[in-house]
């Protein structure tokens, strides 16, 4: 039977709380800011391993056929192309923009294929009762690149990839657009079903965290932001998860700072994101730069209405709240604001979730531009705004990772005191 810890810190606004009661089908959220505290899967425990070591095997064996055979193949004036994804890299790699070439690399094929090996490597052993050697390091790992997989995005990209070349050529879906569709699916069916608190109890059965530590004088309590284990911290002194290994700090060091920084850089960057191309397109020898809004007005005017404003949403609207949000979130915090705690921390939460979506503008036009290479007909390139817009993209993410949202709550409490 699962055990649950009844002691715990919300690791959105630090309360430290009891859970009274857990129940059996259900989530329980933070008494303060509705933070999710504990979410139990609906498979019975026992079951649950063997379940998700198979979603896992199969997933796997989707990723590789995925990255074998072509997404799209495209027929135009007698010429027939295909791209695969690896293909994709490699034509941005061999182009000059490998700092392109590895964030698509890592959010595509990278960050699923270590975080499936990583879970085969833990859960394999665990179903027949064995633990692997290095267990918890590998599925901290395995925590840590779920954040960068954004298979959900790159489908969208696809989708969009598909209608914008429709305009200019016969589209055939091939194999790995299909594998890749059920793959998105697999891993969200994966990570619904894991049981993360149960994962940890069963590969560090003998993890004593708070019993040893809390009676020395200057502790203090906090969850361990990896493995989600209530830890004693002593301020000042440097101290590790004995369950994940992971720094112990009871609040992100130099968080504002650290999110200051990015948030600038990403709004420095934000500028030659918006105003040099990010698709070039080279035909009839004439050549053409598309920055992100005059392709979302070519969309909207050519009657791809739907479309535009997906593209709109992901690229223009997603990366500006998100900057706002995090410059609101800065100078409050800076200035101790006690103004709307609970709804500032429900931004902060909205920032972590919708950044990733931004990524689509940035696969739909390497998509594009691996696949229409007709030599003395049409080129289509990736301008140099796509590099500024995937710093962007990267910066804000870092940046919501920095920001330390128990801040935000530490001022009421000093209010209050
Ligand atoms: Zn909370
Ligand atoms: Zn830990």
């Amino acid at each position: 039977m699962t055990q649950f810890v009844p002691v715990t810190t919300c690791h959105d606004c630090g309360l430290l709380q009891k859970i009274s009661h857990m129940p059996e089908d259900g989530t329980v959220t933070c008494c303060r800011c509705d933070a999710t505290l504990r979410k139990r899967q609906r498979i019975k425990p026992a079951k649950s391993i063997e379940h998700t070591l198979a979603l896992v095997i199969t997933a796997l064996i989707l990723l590789v056929i995925s990255n074998v055979f072509p997404i799209l193949q495209i027929q135009a004036e007698g010429h027939e192309m295909a791209a695969t994804l690896f293909g994709c890299v490699k034509y941005l790699f061999t182009h000059k923009m490998q700092f392109l070439a590895g964030l698509v690399f890592l959010t595509t094929i990278g960050a699923p294929l270590i975080q499936l090996t990583g879970l085969l490597y833990i859960l394999l052993p665990v179903n027949f009762g064995r633990i692997s050697p290095y267990a918890p390091q590998v599925y901290r790992l395995v925590r840590i690149i779920t954040s960068w997989s954004m298979l959900e995005v790159l489908m969208l990209g696809i989708l969009v990839s598909v209608v914008k070349l429709s305009a200019l050529a016969t589209v055939v879906p091939s194999i790995a657009l299909w594998t890749f569709g059920l793959l998105m699916f697999l891993i969200a069916a994966i990570l619904n079903d894991l049981d993360t608190e149960m994962l940890w109890e069963q590969i560090t059965p003998k993890t004593q965290a708070v019993e040893e530590q809390k009676s020395k004088p200057g502790t203090q309590l906090t969850n361990c932001h990896n493995c989600n284990l209530l830890c004693a911290v002593i301020a000042g002194h440097e101290s590790f998860c004995p369950r994940c290994k992971t720094a112990l700090h009871f609040r992100k060091p130099n968080s504002l700072t650290r999110c200051t920084a990015l948030a600038i850089a990403a709004s420095v960057l934000y500028i030659p994101a918006n105003l040099l191309p990010v698709m070039v397109v080279r035909s009839m020898g004439q050549t053409e730069g598309d920055t992100i809004i005059s392709g979302v007005i070519y969309l909207a005017k050519t009657g791809d209405m739907p479309l535009a404003i997906i593209l709109f949403i992901a690229s223009i609207c997603v990366p500006t709240v998100k900057l706002l949000i995090l410059f609101l979130l800065l100078i409050t915090v800076y200035f101790k604001s006690p103004w709307r705690l609970r709804e500032r921390t429900r931004l902060y939460r909205l920032t972590e979730g919708i950044g990733r979506w931004s990524m689509v503008d940035i696969f739909v036009d390497t998509l594009m531009a691996a696949l229409i290479q007709i030599q003395g007909l049409m080129v289509i390139e990736v301008g140099v705004g796509a590099v500024a817009f995937g710093a962007v993209v990267v910066l804000t993410m870092l940046a919501a990772k920095a920001f330390d949202p128990r801040l935000i709550w530490d001022n009421m409490e000093r209010v209050n005191e």
